[in-house]
């Protein structure tokens, strides 16, 4: 059945929206290289119903089809007057520590995006339309499983334009408090991970993987967020984590595993990670070709990488992504029988 691709008019921080790195590569694109590389976007749109994870509050959310080059929105469909739309870019991320929240021009925000983000570049979705009736989106199993399996079900839509991807040409780096994060050259997206907790349960665990071909569909999706009992505590005296549960969350206590079932891999926790950290890295607003590299980073972490990468003169330029380079992508080639069935 045919769906009508979503028509929007695209503003961000009040002025006609340009900066949709899908749309136009402009000046500067390497575009040599142009070969049969197309955009994907959704073929029918798909709706996904839960919490949020730090409101607790219910929340529905639709990812609708979207034409080529409009990149990745949310629209909060609860907000009647003033811009309700918000771009998925890294310069408009507010950078909190516990999740990755979105703020438009008009202060109208979307939080805890790096799930679906994450699950849309696994997928190779590069336009899509979220409407969404609350300030978070739902936190589902903690994992990114059930956007991937949503989305995958739904099957996607080639779009007659090329994939815009960013490559990272100088090595950058950040550090903050013990933790580190980095981006170096590389010709497709690797996503290198360490962690290393007091907590027996977790304790030290280390990761890389190429993300080309379908591989974060089948290695990482599945892996859930994940928190120690201790910060449950905090969390709950501040306000935070009210729709966190046993089940949507691994909470861990020392060398003891709360939720039920324990860990769905024996390093599910980095995993969870290297899937935070590619929903992060998509909200440069295309593919990165590149080597990420974190070091007991978190979200804010990893956006002021972005910022430094965009920031620093050569350290990036935009390409059209040739055919070689399409087959090097996230996404490219998976289908739906390999997608964990855990959601
Ligand atoms: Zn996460």
């Amino acid at each position: 059945m045919f769906h009508s691709v979503a028509k929007f008019e695209l503003r961000h921080d009040g002025a006609q929206i340009n900066s949709c790195r899908q749309q136009d590569p402009g000046v500067g694109v390497d575009n040599t290289n142009v070969g049969r590389s197309l955009q994907n976007t959704l073929k029918s749109p798909v709706v996904f119903e839960g919490v949020g994870l730090h409101t607790g509050a219910p929340v529905r959310m639709t990812i609708r089809p979207a034409s080529a080059g409009q990149g990745i929105w949310f629209k909060r469909t609860d907000i009647a007057l003033g811009n309700a739309l918000v771009p998925a870019l890294w310069d408009v991320v507010d950078r909190s520590p516990l999740c990755t929240r979105l703020v438009n021009g008009a202060g109208v925000s979307v939080s805890t995006v790096e799930h679906v983000m994450a699950a849309l570049a696994g997928c190779g979705v590069h336009n899509a339309l979220i409407e969404i009736d609350g300030p978070e989106v739902p936190i589902l199993d903690g994992s990114a499983a059930p956007f991937v399996r949503g989305i995958m079900t739904r099957g996607l839509r080639r779009l007659e334009a090329p994939v815009l991807a960013y490559q990272v040409m100088k090595a950058v780096s950040v550090e903050k408090d013990g933790a580190r994060a980095a981006l170096a050259p590389a010709d497709r997206l690797i996503i290198d991970f360490t962690i290393d907790f007091a907590d027996a349960a977790i304790g030290r665990q280390s990761k890389a993987l190429d993300m080309r071909n379908g591989s974060f569909a089948r290695e990482l999706c599945d892996s859930r967020t994940f928190c120690r009992q201790a910060d449950v505590e905090a969390m709950h005296r501040n306000g935070l984590a009210l729709g966190g549960t046993l089940s949507n969350a691994v909470v861990v206590d020392g060398a003891e595993v709360l939720s039920p079932g324990g860990f769905r891999h024996k390093d599910e926790a980095v995993r969870h990670k290297m899937l935070d950290a590619l929903g992060d890295l998509a909200l440069a607003g295309g593919p990165i070709l590149g080597r990420y590299r974190g070091e007991r980073a978190g979200h804010a972490l990893t956006n002021t990488l972005l910022r430094d990468l965009f920031a620093t003169p050569g350290a990036v330029r935009p390409v059209l992504c040739d055919a070689a380079t399409a087959e090097r992508l996230p996404g490219q080639g998976l289908v739906l029988s390999e997608v964990p069935k855990v959601a």
